[in-house]
Protein backbone atom coordinates (compact mmCIF):
# COMPACT_ATOMS: atom_id res chain seq x y z
CA UNK A 1 0.00 0.00 0.00
CA UNK A 2 1.41 3.08 -0.44
CA UNK A 3 0.11 6.86 1.43
CA UNK A 4 0.16 10.43 0.92
CA UNK A 5 -0.23 12.88 3.91
CA UNK A 6 -0.96 16.14 2.85
CA UNK A 7 -0.17 19.35 6.07
CA UNK A 8 -1.96 22.83 4.67
CA UNK A 9 -0.46 24.32 8.06
CA UNK A 10 -2.45 25.87 10.17
CA UNK A 11 -5.77 25.91 8.12
CA UNK A 12 -8.60 24.94 10.85
CA UNK A 13 -10.38 28.30 11.13
CA UNK A 14 -13.58 30.06 11.62
CA UNK A 15 -16.06 31.86 9.92
CA UNK A 16 -14.98 35.35 8.08
CA UNK A 17 -16.90 38.16 7.60
CA UNK A 18 -15.02 38.83 5.22
CA UNK A 19 -15.56 35.74 3.23
CA UNK A 20 -19.29 36.06 3.36
CA UNK A 21 -19.10 33.88 6.98
CA UNK A 22 -17.28 31.21 5.47
CA UNK A 23 -13.84 29.97 7.00
CA UNK A 24 -10.97 29.52 4.33
CA UNK A 25 -11.46 26.01 4.26
CA UNK A 26 -15.45 26.84 2.60
CA UNK A 27 -14.17 29.30 0.94
CA UNK A 28 -11.55 27.78 -0.92
CA UNK A 29 -12.29 26.26 -4.54
CA UNK A 30 -10.65 22.82 -3.64
CA UNK A 31 -12.26 20.01 -5.74
CA UNK A 32 -9.91 17.54 -5.14
CA UNK A 33 -9.94 17.76 -1.19
CA UNK A 34 -13.64 17.50 -1.43
CA UNK A 35 -13.15 14.45 -3.71
CA UNK A 36 -11.35 12.92 -0.74
CA UNK A 37 -13.77 13.73 1.56
CA UNK A 38 -16.49 12.39 -0.90
CA UNK A 39 -15.00 8.94 -1.43
CA UNK A 40 -13.99 8.40 2.14
CA UNK A 41 -14.41 10.11 5.74
CA UNK A 42 -13.80 13.59 7.31
CA UNK A 43 -13.29 13.82 11.24
CA UNK A 44 -11.54 16.06 13.63
CA UNK A 45 -8.62 15.13 15.37
CA UNK A 46 -7.02 17.05 18.75
CA UNK A 47 -3.08 17.07 17.56
CA UNK A 48 -1.83 19.41 20.96
CA UNK A 49 -2.62 18.16 24.08
CA UNK A 50 -3.99 21.08 26.68
CA UNK A 51 -0.49 21.11 28.93
CA UNK A 52 1.43 21.91 25.38
CA UNK A 53 2.10 25.04 23.42
CA UNK A 54 0.22 25.04 20.43
CA UNK A 55 2.30 24.84 17.20
CA UNK A 56 3.66 23.39 14.62
CA UNK A 57 6.58 20.43 16.65
CA UNK A 58 3.98 19.55 19.07
CA UNK A 59 0.95 18.98 16.43
CA UNK A 60 3.24 17.14 13.93
CA UNK A 61 4.49 14.82 16.26
CA UNK A 62 0.84 14.01 16.94
CA UNK A 63 0.19 13.79 12.91
CA UNK A 64 2.54 11.66 12.55
CA UNK A 65 1.84 8.55 14.87
CA UNK A 66 4.01 9.87 18.13
CA UNK A 67 2.22 11.05 22.06
CA UNK A 68 3.73 14.57 22.33
CA UNK A 69 3.41 14.16 25.88
CA UNK A 70 5.60 10.93 25.73
CA UNK A 71 8.12 12.28 23.32
CA UNK A 72 8.48 16.07 23.19
CA UNK A 73 11.44 17.57 24.53
CA UNK A 74 10.88 21.33 23.09
CA UNK A 75 10.44 22.80 19.10
CA UNK A 76 14.41 23.81 18.83
CA UNK A 77 16.02 20.02 18.89
CA UNK A 78 13.35 19.37 16.24
CA UNK A 79 14.91 21.61 14.22
CA UNK A 80 18.48 20.99 14.75
CA UNK A 81 17.70 17.77 13.72
CA UNK A 82 16.67 19.22 10.63
CA UNK A 83 19.96 21.16 9.80
CA UNK A 84 22.44 18.03 10.94
CA UNK A 85 22.92 19.48 14.02
CA UNK A 86 23.73 16.64 16.77
CA UNK A 87 22.51 17.29 20.50
CA UNK A 88 24.90 15.83 22.83
CA UNK A 89 23.19 14.61 26.65
CA UNK A 90 24.24 18.05 27.99
CA UNK A 91 23.31 20.28 25.01
CA UNK A 92 20.32 22.51 24.59
CA UNK A 93 19.04 23.76 21.27
CA UNK A 94 17.27 27.43 21.63
CA UNK A 95 15.47 28.67 18.67
CA UNK A 96 16.88 32.20 17.97
CA UNK A 97 14.38 34.58 15.61
CA UNK A 98 15.78 37.25 14.12
CA UNK A 99 12.84 39.77 15.02
CA UNK A 100 11.69 43.20 14.53
CA UNK A 101 10.60 45.06 17.86
CA UNK A 102 9.32 48.26 17.36
CA UNK A 103 7.96 50.35 20.34
CA UNK A 104 9.04 47.88 22.69
CA UNK A 105 6.80 46.12 20.86
CA UNK A 106 6.80 42.76 18.57
CA UNK A 107 5.76 44.35 15.33
CA UNK A 108 7.36 41.12 13.53
CA UNK A 109 8.48 37.76 14.10
CA UNK A 110 10.26 37.05 10.52
CA UNK A 111 12.61 40.38 10.78
CA UNK A 112 9.86 41.35 7.22
CA UNK A 113 10.59 37.27 6.29
CA UNK A 114 14.49 38.56 6.12
CA UNK A 115 16.71 36.83 3.42
CA UNK A 116 18.48 33.80 3.71
CA UNK A 117 21.74 35.95 2.89
CA UNK A 118 20.69 38.37 4.90
CA UNK A 119 20.18 36.30 7.84
CA UNK A 120 23.37 34.59 7.48
CA UNK A 121 25.54 38.10 7.97
CA UNK A 122 23.46 38.69 11.06
CA UNK A 123 23.86 35.90 12.71
CA UNK A 124 27.71 35.65 11.94
CA UNK A 125 27.97 38.69 13.52
CA UNK A 126 26.23 37.51 16.26
CA UNK A 127 28.25 34.82 16.67
CA UNK A 128 31.60 36.87 16.50
CA UNK A 129 30.31 38.78 19.32
CA UNK A 130 27.79 36.77 21.59
CA UNK A 131 29.08 33.24 20.58
CA UNK A 132 31.70 31.01 22.68
CA UNK A 133 32.10 30.91 26.38
CA UNK A 134 29.19 31.91 28.40
CA UNK A 135 30.05 31.82 32.04
CA UNK A 136 26.85 31.28 33.32
CA UNK A 137 27.21 28.10 35.65
CA UNK A 138 30.20 28.27 37.31
CA UNK A 139 33.48 29.09 36.05
CA UNK A 140 34.21 25.53 36.27
CA UNK A 141 31.62 24.30 34.08
CA UNK A 142 31.08 26.93 31.64
CA UNK A 143 28.76 25.94 28.36
CA UNK A 144 30.22 26.99 24.98
CA UNK A 145 27.31 28.74 22.72
CA UNK A 146 26.87 28.51 18.98
CA UNK A 147 24.86 30.36 16.55
CA UNK A 148 23.73 28.87 13.78
CA UNK A 149 22.30 30.42 10.71
CA UNK A 150 19.32 28.60 8.95
CA UNK A 151 16.27 29.30 7.21
CA UNK A 152 15.62 33.08 6.84
CA UNK A 153 14.35 34.27 10.52
CA UNK A 154 14.47 30.48 11.68
CA UNK A 155 17.87 30.45 13.19
CA UNK A 156 19.39 28.68 15.71
CA UNK A 157 21.29 28.53 19.33
CA UNK A 158 23.07 25.65 20.91
CA UNK A 159 24.48 25.65 24.00
CA UNK A 160 26.86 22.70 24.83
CA UNK A 161 26.79 21.90 28.44
CA UNK A 162 29.25 20.17 30.59
CA UNK A 163 27.39 19.06 33.45
CA UNK A 164 23.70 20.21 34.43
CA UNK A 165 23.72 23.62 33.13
CA UNK A 166 21.19 26.30 33.39
CA UNK A 167 18.06 25.59 32.00
CA UNK A 168 15.65 23.18 33.00
CA UNK A 169 11.94 21.83 32.28
CA UNK A 170 10.78 25.18 34.46
CA UNK A 171 12.93 27.59 31.56
CA UNK A 172 9.47 29.34 30.35
CA UNK A 173 9.58 30.95 26.60
CA UNK A 174 7.63 32.77 24.83
CA UNK A 175 7.08 32.13 20.68
CA UNK A 176 7.26 35.44 19.18
CA UNK A 177 4.69 34.55 16.20
CA UNK A 178 2.11 34.83 19.22
CA UNK A 179 2.45 38.01 20.57
CA UNK A 180 1.84 39.94 17.49
CA UNK A 181 2.33 43.88 18.34
CA UNK A 182 2.42 43.36 22.01
CA UNK A 183 4.74 44.27 24.63
CA UNK A 184 7.74 42.26 24.94
CA UNK A 185 8.40 43.27 28.56
CA UNK A 186 5.24 40.92 29.30
CA UNK A 187 6.88 37.51 27.47
CA UNK A 188 10.43 37.36 28.42
CA UNK A 189 12.30 34.51 29.01
CA UNK A 190 11.78 33.49 32.76
CA UNK A 191 12.93 30.66 35.22
CA UNK A 192 16.43 29.00 35.19
CA UNK A 193 18.99 30.03 32.63
CA UNK A 194 16.21 33.50 31.96
CA UNK A 195 18.87 35.68 33.05
CA UNK A 196 21.77 34.44 30.08
CA UNK A 197 18.99 34.38 27.31
CA UNK A 198 17.39 38.00 28.35
CA UNK A 199 21.29 39.06 28.54
CA UNK A 200 22.22 37.47 25.09
CA UNK A 201 18.63 39.13 23.75
CA UNK A 202 19.42 42.69 25.19
CA UNK A 203 22.90 42.40 23.55
CA UNK A 204 21.96 41.41 20.28
CA UNK A 205 20.34 45.17 19.99
CA UNK A 206 23.81 47.06 19.90
CA UNK A 207 25.09 44.37 17.52
CA UNK A 208 22.33 44.37 15.04
CA UNK A 209 21.89 48.09 15.30
CA UNK A 210 23.81 50.29 12.84
CA UNK A 211 24.91 47.03 11.11
CA UNK A 212 25.20 46.92 7.68
CA UNK A 213 22.55 44.60 6.48
CA UNK A 214 19.81 46.36 8.35
CA UNK A 215 20.67 49.90 6.99
CA UNK A 216 20.82 48.17 3.43
CA UNK A 217 17.38 46.95 4.75
CA UNK A 218 15.97 49.85 5.64
CA UNK A 219 17.19 52.18 2.86
CA UNK A 220 14.72 49.22 0.44
CA UNK A 221 12.30 49.78 2.70
CA UNK A 222 12.55 46.54 4.19
CA UNK A 223 11.94 46.25 8.03
CA UNK A 224 15.09 45.60 9.84
CA UNK A 225 16.40 42.45 12.08
CA UNK A 226 16.38 45.09 15.45
CA UNK A 227 17.30 41.77 17.64
CA UNK A 228 17.11 38.27 18.25
CA UNK A 229 14.29 36.26 20.20
CA UNK A 230 15.53 33.18 22.26
CA UNK A 231 12.59 30.63 23.06
CA UNK A 232 11.50 26.82 22.24
CA UNK A 233 14.35 25.64 24.13
CA UNK A 234 15.08 21.88 24.49
CA UNK A 235 17.53 18.52 24.64
CA UNK A 236 17.49 16.03 22.04
CA UNK A 237 14.27 13.72 22.02
CA UNK A 238 14.40 9.83 21.78
CA UNK A 239 11.77 8.83 19.31
CA UNK A 240 11.40 5.17 17.70
CA UNK A 241 11.67 5.19 14.05
CA UNK A 242 8.72 5.22 11.97
CA UNK A 243 10.11 2.20 10.18
CA UNK A 244 10.20 0.20 13.61
CA UNK A 245 6.97 1.35 15.20
CA UNK A 246 4.38 1.48 12.08
CA UNK A 247 6.79 -0.86 9.58
CA UNK A 248 6.30 1.80 6.85
CA UNK A 249 9.32 3.68 4.68
CA UNK A 250 8.51 7.63 5.09
CA UNK A 251 9.74 10.77 3.27
CA UNK A 252 9.16 14.19 4.17
CA UNK A 253 9.09 17.56 1.96
CA UNK A 254 8.44 20.75 3.64
CA UNK A 255 10.40 23.67 3.65
CA UNK A 256 9.99 24.55 7.18
CA UNK A 257 13.19 23.31 9.53
CA UNK A 258 11.12 21.80 12.21
CA UNK A 259 8.41 19.59 10.48
CA UNK A 260 11.73 17.87 8.52
CA UNK A 261 13.36 17.85 11.80
CA UNK A 262 10.40 15.72 12.76
CA UNK A 263 10.45 13.48 10.01
CA UNK A 264 14.26 13.25 10.60
CA UNK A 265 13.97 12.32 13.50
CA UNK A 266 11.48 9.40 12.65
CA UNK A 267 14.10 7.66 10.49
CA UNK A 268 12.34 9.42 7.23
CA UNK A 269 14.25 10.67 4.11
CA UNK A 270 14.05 14.68 3.91
CA UNK A 271 13.72 15.01 0.14
CA UNK A 272 14.06 18.97 -0.23
CA UNK A 273 12.50 20.78 -3.45
CA UNK A 274 14.10 23.61 -5.22
CA UNK A 275 11.54 26.76 -5.18
CA UNK A 276 9.83 25.67 -1.72
CA UNK A 277 9.53 28.62 0.48
CA UNK A 278 8.21 28.01 3.38
CA UNK A 279 5.72 31.15 2.58
CA UNK A 280 3.11 32.10 0.31
CA UNK A 281 5.50 32.25 -3.14
CA UNK A 282 6.24 28.74 -2.09
CA UNK A 283 6.95 26.46 -5.86
CA UNK A 284 3.37 24.85 -5.08
CA UNK A 285 3.80 22.12 -8.13
CA UNK A 286 7.19 21.21 -7.90
CA UNK A 287 6.23 20.23 -4.50
CA UNK A 288 3.43 18.45 -6.15
CA UNK A 289 5.74 16.22 -8.74
CA UNK A 290 8.20 15.55 -5.78
CA UNK A 291 5.67 14.00 -3.88
CA UNK A 292 4.64 12.19 -6.87
CA UNK A 293 7.95 11.40 -7.58
CA UNK A 294 8.71 9.84 -4.48
CA UNK A 295 6.02 7.58 -4.06
CA UNK A 296 7.96 5.35 -6.65
CA UNK A 297 10.80 4.51 -3.63
CA UNK A 298 8.51 4.95 -0.26
CA UNK A 299 5.97 3.55 1.56
CA UNK A 300 4.36 6.61 2.81
CA UNK A 301 5.02 10.61 1.25
CA UNK A 302 3.71 13.56 4.27
CA UNK A 303 3.74 16.65 2.10
CA UNK A 304 3.94 20.06 4.13
CA UNK A 305 2.98 23.34 2.94
CA UNK A 306 3.14 26.39 5.46
CA UNK A 307 1.90 29.31 3.31
CA UNK A 308 -1.67 28.59 4.74
CA UNK A 309 -0.22 29.24 8.19
CA UNK A 310 1.69 32.54 7.30
CA UNK A 311 -1.79 33.65 5.26
CA UNK A 312 -3.14 33.80 8.86
CA UNK A 313 0.05 35.00 11.08
CA UNK A 314 -0.53 38.02 8.54
CA UNK A 315 -4.00 38.02 9.16
CA UNK A 316 -4.85 37.94 5.26
CA UNK A 317 -8.13 35.70 4.54
CA UNK A 318 -7.88 35.67 0.83
CA UNK A 319 -4.32 34.56 1.04
CA UNK A 320 -5.04 31.90 2.94
CA UNK A 321 -8.01 30.89 0.53
CA UNK A 322 -5.27 31.41 -2.47
CA UNK A 323 -2.73 28.89 -0.83
CA UNK A 324 -5.30 26.02 -0.14
CA UNK A 325 -6.33 26.35 -3.76
CA UNK A 326 -3.21 26.09 -4.85
CA UNK A 327 -2.01 22.93 -2.94
CA UNK A 328 -5.59 21.52 -3.83
CA UNK A 329 -4.56 22.18 -7.21
CA UNK A 330 -1.46 21.51 -7.42
CA UNK A 331 0.00 18.80 -4.93
CA UNK A 332 -3.32 16.90 -3.69
CA UNK A 333 -4.58 16.48 -7.76
CA UNK A 334 -1.58 15.46 -8.86
CA UNK A 335 -0.71 12.74 -5.91
CA UNK A 336 -4.77 11.59 -6.14
CA UNK A 337 -4.19 10.91 -10.11
CA UNK A 338 -0.99 8.55 -9.07
CA UNK A 339 -2.21 6.92 -6.32
CA UNK A 340 -3.80 4.17 -7.76
CA UNK A 341 -1.20 3.24 -10.35
CA UNK A 342 0.79 1.78 -7.05
CA UNK A 343 -2.28 -0.29 -6.80
CA UNK A 344 -3.67 0.01 -3.12
CA UNK A 345 -3.30 3.50 -1.55
CA UNK A 346 -4.44 5.95 0.89
CA UNK A 347 -4.23 9.61 1.61
CA UNK A 348 -4.74 12.33 4.37
CA UNK A 349 -5.53 15.63 4.57
CA UNK A 350 -4.85 17.42 7.95
CA UNK A 351 -3.64 20.20 9.14
CA UNK A 352 -1.05 20.19 12.38
CA UNK A 353 -3.13 22.89 14.57
CA UNK A 354 -5.57 25.77 14.14
CA UNK A 355 -4.29 29.52 13.15
CA UNK A 356 -6.73 31.44 13.51
CA UNK A 357 -6.90 34.55 11.48
CA UNK A 358 -8.68 36.52 14.27
CA UNK A 359 -5.68 35.81 16.13
CA UNK A 360 -3.02 35.33 13.84
CA UNK A 361 -1.81 33.12 16.23
CA UNK A 362 -1.83 29.39 16.91
CA UNK A 363 -4.41 27.94 19.40
CA UNK A 364 -5.82 24.73 20.94
CA UNK A 365 -8.52 22.66 19.80
CA UNK A 366 -9.80 20.01 16.71
CA UNK A 367 -8.71 19.96 13.40
CA UNK A 368 -10.59 18.79 10.48
CA UNK A 369 -9.05 15.68 8.31
CA UNK A 370 -10.41 14.05 5.17
CA UNK A 371 -8.98 10.54 4.53
CA UNK A 372 -10.08 8.02 1.72
CA UNK A 373 -8.12 5.12 -0.19
CA UNK A 374 -8.23 1.16 -0.62
CA UNK A 375 -10.46 -0.25 2.38
CA UNK A 376 -12.20 3.03 3.42
CA UNK A 377 -15.61 3.54 2.38
CA UNK A 378 -18.19 6.47 1.97
CA UNK A 379 -19.58 8.30 4.92
CA UNK A 380 -21.50 10.58 2.22
CA UNK A 381 -19.96 13.54 3.69
CA UNK A 382 -19.45 16.43 0.91
CA UNK A 383 -17.18 18.95 1.66
CA UNK A 384 -14.02 18.79 3.84
CA UNK A 385 -13.97 21.55 6.00
CA UNK A 386 -14.29 22.40 9.91
CA UNK A 387 -18.74 22.30 10.16
CA UNK A 388 -18.39 18.92 8.25
CA UNK A 389 -15.80 17.75 11.07
CA UNK A 390 -17.54 18.80 13.84
CA UNK A 391 -20.64 17.13 13.28
CA UNK A 392 -19.13 13.70 11.88
CA UNK A 393 -19.12 10.72 14.47
CA UNK A 394 -15.34 9.91 13.73
CA UNK A 395 -12.32 11.55 15.86
CA UNK A 396 -9.53 11.46 17.68
CA UNK A 397 -9.63 12.97 21.17
CA UNK A 398 -5.41 11.90 21.22
CA UNK A 399 -4.42 13.49 17.95
CA UNK A 400 -1.28 10.31 17.47
CA UNK A 401 -4.29 7.62 17.36
CA UNK A 402 -4.73 8.81 13.87
CA UNK A 403 -1.98 7.32 12.23
CA UNK A 404 -2.70 3.99 13.24
CA UNK A 405 -6.23 4.84 11.68
CA UNK A 406 -4.99 6.01 8.53
CA UNK A 407 -2.38 3.27 8.29
CA UNK A 408 -5.19 0.45 8.52
ZN1 LIG B 1 2.57 29.18 12.44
Amino acid sequence: MKYAIVIPDGCADEPQASLAGKTPLQAAHKPNMDRIAQMGIVGWSNNVPASLTPASDVATLSLFGYDPLEVYTGRAPLEAAAMGIALGADDWAIRCNLVTVEDEQMRDFTAGHISNADGKALLESIQQSLGGTAQVVDASAPGRLEFHAGVSYRNLLVYRGSGPGPFSDQTKTQPPHDIPDRPIADHLPRGPGSALLQKLMQESRSILRDHPVNLARQKRGEAPATQIWLWGQGRAPHLRPFAQVYGKRGAIISAVDLVRGVGVLLGWTRIDVAGATGYLDTDYAAKGRAGVATLQTHDLVCVHVEASDEASHEGRADAKVKALEEIDRHIIGPLLTALPSHGEWRILVSPDHRTPLRTRAHAHGAVPFALAGTGISSKGQCSYDEVVAAESDVGCEKGHELMRRFLG
